[in-house]
Order: structure tokens, then sequence, then C-alpha cells
């Protein structure tokens, strides 16, 4: 197996020393393992998604001296990818549409017998409002949100534990061989949006389809998708696509110890750059 590890930053502000930390960690892992590294654009947003941040991002990534064996994958030119893999997991039963507002999901968990809200990965865990009792057949609609009905995919793909490899550190320090328990994912994970309404297609579907199709071995990124791997590993069996090994990288914090955001603009690689640094004083500035 070639070591193969890949950037997938989207293109809604500038890079900040975060995004470069994860950017050059990736890469030089990659190169170290004489491997391959890719970037990808995940711009399935378009509602946020500017060309002109995707070519300062191209342009920071060179100037810090990262170079990628293939021309970059734009998630923008991949749609059909991901309508067929919903096409498929819809013609299995295990979709259905969803109506709710964020505001009708808050409202639900807040009734009595719901008893406390619970997070998961994508925020409020969804309580089932629209999940139909017997799968939803006839053509697939493409004008509302699809969700993922998570205790009928178990029934597809069985309940034995679910592996993975851990190399970095997920939130509670777990690293290793991580194993998922199918029994508790329906509780801990609720049942996903893998086709927004609006995108016709979801953050962890095409993150997960084109892992797959860039044949990524080792995901590098921050601790703050740590929680997200799970999904992705289901997703990864309900498509019968390889499980690549994670590695969950700190997040670069500011002086305050915040996590830094992409509004942090202050940390913008663009204005480093502009004050004269180096990649080299980037390198060292996140601690590489
Ligand atoms: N596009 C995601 C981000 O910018 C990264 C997703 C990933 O590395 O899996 O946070």
């Amino acid at each position: 197996m070639t070591f193969t590890s890949r950037f997938a930053p989207s293109p809604t502000g500038p890079l900040h020393l975060g995004h470069a930390y994860s950017a050059i960690l990736a890469h030089d892992m990659a190169r170290a393992a004489q491997g391959r590294f890719f970037l990808r654009i995940e711009d399935i947003d378009q509602s946020r998604a500017r060309p002109e941040w995707e070519a300062q991002l191209l342009d920071d990534l060179t100037w810090l001296g990262l170079t990628w064996d293939a021309p970059p994958l734009r998630q923008s030119d991949n749609i059909e990818t991901y309508s067929q893999a919903l096409d498929k997991l819809w013609e299995c039963g295990l979709l259905y549409p969803c109506t709710c507002t964020r505001a009708d999901i808050k409202h639900a968990l807040s009734a009595p017998q719901e008893g406390v809200a619970m997070h998961g990965p994508d925020g409020l865990i969804y309580p089932g409002t629209c999940r139909p009792s017997a799968p939803v057949t006839g053509p697939r609609p493409l004008d509302c949100a699809l969700r993922l009905d998570i205790a009928r995919l178990l029934q597809h793909i069985g309940t034995a534990p679910l592996r993975y490899t851990e190399t970095g550190l997920g939130t509670d320090g777990q690293s290793g061989d991580l194993i998922l328990n199918p029994a508790i994912l329906p509780a801990q994970l609720g049942d996903i949006v893998l086709a927004r309404r609006e995108m016709g297609t979801s953050y962890h579907l095409s993150v997960v389809l084109d892992d797959a199709a860039q044949r990524v071995s080792h995901v590098i990124r921050g601790r703050d998708l740590f929680e997200a791997t799970a999904i992705h590993v289901l997703l990864q069996r309900a498509l019968v696509l390889p499980t690549p090994i994670y590695h969950h990288h700190d997040l670069i914090r500011d002086e305050a110890g915040k996590r830094l955001a992409k509004r942090d603009d202050a940390r913008a690689i663009a204005l480093f750059r502009s004050d004269g640094a180096s990649p080299v004083d980037i390198r060292r500035m996140v601690g590489l």
C-alpha cells in the first residue's frame, strides 16, 4: 500500500495557521514515507465557496513549499458520483426525506419525554421525527434533505464491531486499534443528513467517497473531526469502501487557548506573508 495522504480545505476563507499545520503535516508524512500527497477542494457548499479563496489557498500552499501529485480534485465537479451513491442507498431503503428545520428539531427535543438533548458530530442528535416505519419507495426526491436510517443500515451490514486504526490522538486520548460498537451508534450519531437540500450531498458522504477515489491510505486532519470518524467508518461499510488509517492531530490554538477559526483573519497565512514571514517561520510558529 502506497502511503497516500491529502489536505482537503473548504475555500470559504483564508488559509490560516491551523490549516497550514494540517497541510504541512499531511504532506511531510507522505513525503517521509515516499508516498503521495493530494489536494481536494471541498467546495460543495456553493453558497460559501469562492474561487478567489481557492486561488489564494493554492497560492499559499505553493508558497509553503508543498507539492501535490495530481491536479486538485474539486468536489463541485464530482456531484454525479455523490448522486450515484445516494441512489444506491436510496434503492436499498436506507435513506428517507426530512423536512425538519433546526428549530423543528430543537422543539421536538424539548418535549418532556425526550430527556436531555444530546449532541453528536453534527450537532443536536436527530429525534427521528421524519423517520418512516417502512422504507420509502419511488424515485429519490431531490428537493429535500435525505437522512440515513442508521438502525436500518445496521440490519443490512450486521452488528459486528467496526474496527479502524487511529495513529494520532482522539478527543479522549484514544489511539491504536479502535472499536465502534454498532449497538450504540444509532443513539450516538442519530440519523445523519447525507444529502442537504441545497447541495445534493453532504460533507460526510463526499469525504468518504473522495478518500476512496483518491485511494487515501492515511487521513491526517484535526482532532475536531475525530467524532465524525464513526460516521465515516460506518459509511465505508455501507458503500463497501476501504477504511483508511486515521491520524487526528492537535489543533493550533491562539494565545488564549482558543481554537483558530477561519474567521480569525489575523492568523491568515497571506497576512504573515505580507508581513515578510518565510515558510520556515510558519513551520516554526506551528511547531514543525
Ligand atoms: N473540508 C474540511 C475542513 O476544511 C476537512 C475535512 C477532512 O479533512 O476530512 O474542515
